[in-house]
């Protein structure tokens, strides 16, 4: 059994950035049910924020929801049913460390909003309370581990730009040529309502993906820092069963791509919409006319692709985790 090494009161605070899929495209449906994917992940500078605090032996969760549409917080899962949470107990079940912790989590990612939230959380606690609790399990490890409770967890834990493969658990590593003032910029919007998942895989169609040439020339995009090549290349299989379910999310595509991005996607399973903008200014630019055309019920942000690292803890941990 491993005891906790972290000093009572010690907090790790962690940034929890969401993720948007440039290319996402989807295969037939496997044995199991799950369908076979392919995407091209990257992190985005939208964070949830959680703060983790050692107690003896119990794991508490407490959400707190920031500027996010009042739509958001019905759809806030139970406390047992949180994916923190669940890391929490699967870390705490493989290890057998008996530690307990109070995880807080301030969540600013659309909850159902295809990009990630839940998974990013339950990405930070692996990593989070494997510091903390002194667990030492592996980054590789932490990625099986959340390969257990959902399909992008793996390629969050990761952090960086990554190819996704099968349900989600293979990863491969896309190098990008980003440095510091040549990311790129994006507007994601979201409607306030969340889209079911399960609904749009099983509404999907297969004859409806990519072809290799588009997925390659994404790639090489990304490698390359090629935001033009990149914003012709932007495929998901999902959009059309999710803008055919819900007309509101391509008419939202449409008002974007007339506000001059170059670029418009669907991310993952939506509900978010995100523009890939020329520059930071462009990208307020578009926020503000989407902001002055649909009025205050569309939520939007302006962010940017984080070229490196995902979680960065503060507090008796300095290092990158
Ligand atoms: P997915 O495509 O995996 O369903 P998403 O990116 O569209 O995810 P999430 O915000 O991750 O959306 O929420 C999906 C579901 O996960 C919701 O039903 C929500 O109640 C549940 N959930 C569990 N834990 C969390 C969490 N920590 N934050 C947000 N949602 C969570």
């Amino acid at each position: 059994m491993i005891t906790p090494r972290a000093m009572k009161n010690e907090n790790l605070t962690l940034f929890a950035p969401a993720k948007i899929n440039l290319t996402l495209e989807v295969f037939g449906k496997r044995a199991d049910g799950y369908h076979d994917l392919r995407s091209l992940v990257v992190p985005v500078s939208l964070y949830d924020v959680l703060t983790l605090t050692p107690l003896d032996a119990d794991i508490e969760v407490s959400c707190e929801v920031v500027g996010l549409p009042g739509e958001n917080l019905p759809m806030l899962p139970a406390p047992r049913d949180n994916l923190a949470v669940r890391a929490a107990h699967l870390l705490r079940e493989v290890t057998g460390c008996c530690g307990g912790a109070r995880i807080h989590i301030r969540k600013e990612i659309p909850i159902g909003g295809g990009m990630g939230g839940g998974s990013a959380d339950a990405a930070a606690a692996l990593t989070g309370l494997n510091r903390l609790w002194g667990t030492g399990l592996s980054i590789e490890a932490l990625m099986e581990l959340g390969a257990r409770l959902g399909s992008d967890i793996p390629a969050m834990v990761y952090g960086k730009a990554v190819c996704m493969e099968g349900r989600g658990e293979k990863i491969t590593p896309v190098p990008t040529c980003w440095t510091a003032g040549t990311e790129w910029w994006i507007v994601v919007v979201n409607p306030g309502f969340n889209v079911p998942t399960g609904d749009i895989y099983r509404r999907f169609r297969s004859g409806l993906t990519s072809n290799e040439e588009t997925f390659i020339n994404a790639r090489f995009a990304l490698e390359r820092g090629d935001r033009k090549l990149a914003c012709a290349s932007l495929v998901n299989s999902l959009e059309a069963p999710v803008y055919d379910k819900y007309p509101l999310l391509a008419s939202v595509a449409g008002r974007l791509k007339s506000a001059g991005a170059d670029g418009v996607l669907l991310s993952g399973s939506g509900a978010s919409v995100f523009a890939v903008a020329e520059n930071h200014g462009q990208a307020l630019v578009i926020e503000a006319r989407m902001k002055r055309e649909n009025g205050s019920w569309l939520w939007s942000r302006v962010a940017q692709i984080l070229p490196d690292g995902v979680m960065v803890a503060h507090g008796p941990l300095e290092a990158r985790v």
